[in-house]
C-alpha cells in the first residue's frame, strides 16, 4: 500500500506551498494537479484551440508532453514540450481558461489516469480540488484547506509580484470569486471536502501553522 495525503482546497489557500512542504519533509512525491488543468489550458491557447470544442480539449489533456523536474528548494519545474512554461502558467488568463477547461467530464477523464501514476513509493501528496473526492477516493488522510477570498487574492497577489508579473489586486479578487463559483457549482467533481476530510481555515494562519496541524493530523 503506498500512502496518500489527499490536499484539497481553493487557489491561494496555500494548498501549493503546504504540499510542497509535506512533500519535502515527509520523502514523498508531489502532486500538483492544478498545473495539469493549466497545461492543458496553456496548450488550447497557444494551439488555437475552441475551448467549446470539448472533444478537441479532451485530446489535447491526454496528449500532454510534460515533464515534472523537482528542484532542490521543493519548487517543481514544469516543462511542456520542453519548454519551461512555471510563469505562463501562473497567467490570469491561464487560471481562467484551466477553469473552463476543468468544467470539462472528458478533460478530467483524460487526466484521471496521469493523475494516479503519481503514486509510487513511498508515498505521494496530491494537491488539487478532487484529490479526496474522485482521484484517490482511498487516500489515508484527506485535508480541506480554505482561507477568505481576500486573503487568497492578496497572496496570489503576492505571489505573481514575486515572479515579476504585474497583478491588479481588485482584478484578482473578481477572478478569484468566479473562478471558486465555477469550481463549485461545476456537475462534475464540484470543489467540496470529502467525507471525513480535516477541514482547515488558513485565513489566520502562517504557514507553518498550517503545516504543524497537518503532521499532528496525519500523527507524524
Ligand atoms: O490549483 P490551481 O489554481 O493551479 O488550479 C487551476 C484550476 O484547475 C482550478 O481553478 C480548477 O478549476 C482546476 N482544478 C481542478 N481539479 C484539480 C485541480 C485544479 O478542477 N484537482
Amino acid at each position: 500500500h503506498i500512502p496518500v495525503i489527499a490536499i484539497d482546497g481553493p487557489s491561494g489557500s496555500g494548498k501549493g506551498t503546504i504540499s510542497q512542504i509535506l512533500a519535502t519533509k515527509l520523502g514523498y512525491h508531489l502532486l500538483d494537479s492544478g498545473a495539469l488543468y493549466r497545461l492543458t489550458a496553456l496548450s488550447v491557447i497557444e494551439q488555437g484551440i475552441d475551448p467549446d470544442n470539448t472533444e478537441a480539449v479532451a485530446k489535447a489533456a491526454l496528449n500532454l508532453d510534460v515533464v515534472f523536474e523537482p528542484q532542490l528548494d521543493g519548487e517543481q519545474k514544469v516543462l511542456l514540450n520542453a519548454q519551461d512554461v512555471g510563469v505562463k502558467l501562473r497567467l490570469d488568463e491561464t487560471s481562467a481558461m484551466a477553469s473552463k477547461v476543468a468544467a470539462i467530464p472528458a478533460v478530467r477523464e483524460a487526466l484521471l489516469t496521469r493523475q494516479r501514476k503519481f503514486r509510487e513509493k513511498p508515498g505521494l501528496v496530491a494537491d488539487g480540488r478532487d484529490m479526496g473526492t474522485v482521484v484517490f477516493t482511498d487516500a489515508d488522510y484527506k485535508v480541506f484547506l480554505t482561507a477568505s477570498p481576500e486573503i487568497r487574492a492578496e497572496r496570489r497577489h503576492k505571489q505573481l509580484i514575486e515572479k515579476g508579473v504585474d497583478a491588479n489586486i481588485s482584478h484578482l479578487l473578481k477572478s478569484i470569486i468566479d473562478r471558486d463559483e465555477r469550481d463549485r457549482t461545476r456537475t462534475v467533481a464540484p470543489l467540496v471536502p470529502a467525507e471525513g476530510a480535516f477541514v482547515i481555515d488558513s485565513s489566520h494562519l502562517s504557514i507553518d501553522e498550517v503545516v504543524q496541524q497537518i503532521l499532528d493530523f496525519i500523527g507524524f
